[in-house]
């Protein structure tokens, strides 16, 4: 019997409970200390301050399954969802944290133990990587652990700017960061990929399961680090992927959650091929949006709610493709096997599932109307430019037919063997036609719109507040 992701969650928490930490519940996905931040996007982010030495807790050791979504802003998976085994947009962080407690040496250890002793992952699976000049971190993996020096991956920071560094980790442009260690489970040779560092690193064969992140400094808005009055540790793993490892699964999509999921969309639409990419990301995009809504986002124009948006209407376009829509809508079905999945572990989104189905349905019911004539002149459109579709083209899309960008770009790439593509500048001209229009809307300060939602719905919702600029530079769009 293998182990079900439940059980690897509550495995987690125990483990690191047995070593003296507090069990922590997940925050909401709405940082509620970081309105520069758009959504909650590792473990850490609810500690932000505590690892600044600004906010002090009963503490110094937490345990957490913090939930996450990586849709935006600088850590954003939204493209890679349907195209890798291992990329969702919303996904659960397994993580142990030191608060000036301990470092290097038990995080190291203490990882060590629990993939290899409790969870007995086989050795020769796994290879980890350091921080190029973090000789102290690998002579813990070489002559403490035993980790032979060929599974030991030396990564640096030159891969454009400096946060970009797979082994430099930074929550965003300024705040906690360190280098870090990571933990990569090896899934054969029948899966292409390259280790880490190498130049195909990118392929599914060595899933990275988990980053240890030695948190050493605060990065100022000039770039530069000023060291942490404490040096603390900070650890993510993936649940979805260390529970593929431990079902013995390649994909996170064949686990027994992902799995429940993907069942209820195949049972919606009549598709039978389980592995089909429109089911799995569909049952990736419910969980995305579900919880956005219980933490208080609705679908709009601007920010979070321009995310969510964005991300419905994915869904929705997927369940189109899988054989049309109905009247009384697909994708907000999709919210009651969640809660069976996901309701014992979360007991808000089981408590707001009305809300969620409503938000969801009305934003379906909206799209649909008029996605089937969006998608008509798209192909009038390809068929007029030679397979290729342009900055005005993708403006008319969205504007008249509410199909953004991103989602025609994701129809193209799923179509790129027709010679389906942007043209050059797409995007660039899309976001010009995008502005004169906010400006011609700010000077007639036209409403911007939200999905209409009974008003003692939206009275139970929190306000969500964000500041930053990050939903502007990163719509998702880039393809
Ligand atoms: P990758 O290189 O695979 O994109 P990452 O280096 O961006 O992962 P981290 O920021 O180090 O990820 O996050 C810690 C852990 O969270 C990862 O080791 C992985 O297990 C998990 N994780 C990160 N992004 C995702 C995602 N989009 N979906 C599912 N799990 C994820
Ligand atoms: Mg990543
Ligand atoms: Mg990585
Ligand atoms: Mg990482």
């Amino acid at each position: 019997m293998t182990k079900t992701s439940q059980q690897i969650r509550r495995d987690f928490l125990e483990f690191f409970q047995s070593k003296g930490h507090q069990i922590v519940p997940s925050s909401p996905l709405v940082p509620g200390n970081d309105p520069t931040l758009l959504f909650t996007n590792a473990g850490m982010v609810q500690f932000k301050d505590v690892f600044l030495g600004a906010e002090k807790r009963s503490y110094k050791r937490a345990v957490s399954s913090q939930r996450c979504v990586r849709a935006g802003g600088k850590h954003n998976d939204l493209d890679q969802v349907g195209y890798t085994a291992r990329h969702h947009t919303f996904f659960e962080m397994l993580g142990n944290f030191s608060f000036g407690d301990y470092f290097k040496r038990e995080a190291i250890a203490y990882a060590w133990e629990l993939l290899t002793k409790v969870w007995g992952i086989p050795a020769d699976k796994l290879l980890v990587t350091v921080y190029h000049t973090d000789d102290e971190a690998f002579d813990i993996w070489h002559k403490e652990v035993g980790l032979p020096a060929d599974r030991i991956i030396r990564i640096g920071d030159n891969k454009g700017a400096p946060y970009a560094s797979d082994n430099f980790w930074q929550m965003a442009d300024t705040g906690p960061c360190g280098p870090c260690s990571e933990i990569f489970y090896d899934h054969g040779p029948s899966i292409p990929g390259g280790p880490p560092g190498s130049p195909d690193e990118d392929g599914d064969r060595f899933i990275e399961i988990w980053n240890n992140v030695f948190m050493q400094y605060d990065r100022q808005p000039d770039g530069t680090l000023v060291p942490l009055p404490a040096p603390c540790v900070d650890t993510g793993m993936g649940l979805e992927r260390i529970a593929a490892v431990l079902q013995h699964v390649h994909s996170n999509y064949e686990i027994d959650l992902f799995q429940h999921l993907i069942k209820a969309a195949a049972a919606l639409t009549g598709a039978t091929d389980l592995e089909h990419k429109s089911l799995r990301v569909i049952a990736d995009h419910i969980r995305a949006c579900s919880f956005l809504v219980v933490d208080g986002v609705l679908p709009s124009n601007e920010g979070r709610g321009y995310v969510l948006r964005r991300i419905v209407r994915r869904a929705v376009r997927h369940f189109w493709k899988l054989g049309g829509l109905s009247a009384d809508g697909k994708f907000w079905r999709m919210v009651q096997p969640l809660v069976e999945a996901m309701g014992e572990a979360y007991p808000e989104l089981a408590a707001k599932q009305k809300l969620v189905e409503q938000a969801l349905r009305a934003e379906e019911a909206a799209f649909a109307q008029t996605l089937d004539a969006g998608m008509d002149r798209l192909h009038e459109y390809l068929a007029a430019g030679g397979n290729r579709i342009g900055g005005e083209q993708l403006f008319q899309l969205h504007d008249t037919y509410g199909c953004p960008p991103d989602l025609i770009a994701d129809l193209l790439r799923e179509n790129a063997d027709k010679g389906w593509t942007l043209a050059d500048g797409a995007l660039a001209g899309y976001e010009a036609l995008m502005e004169q229009q906010r400006e011609r809307a700010r000077a007639a300060s036209k409403f911007a719109g939200t999905t209409a939602l009974p008003a003692d719905l939206v009275a139970t919702l929190k306000p969500t507040e964000f500041l930053g600029y990050e939903a502007l530079e990163s719509d998702g769009c880039r393809v």
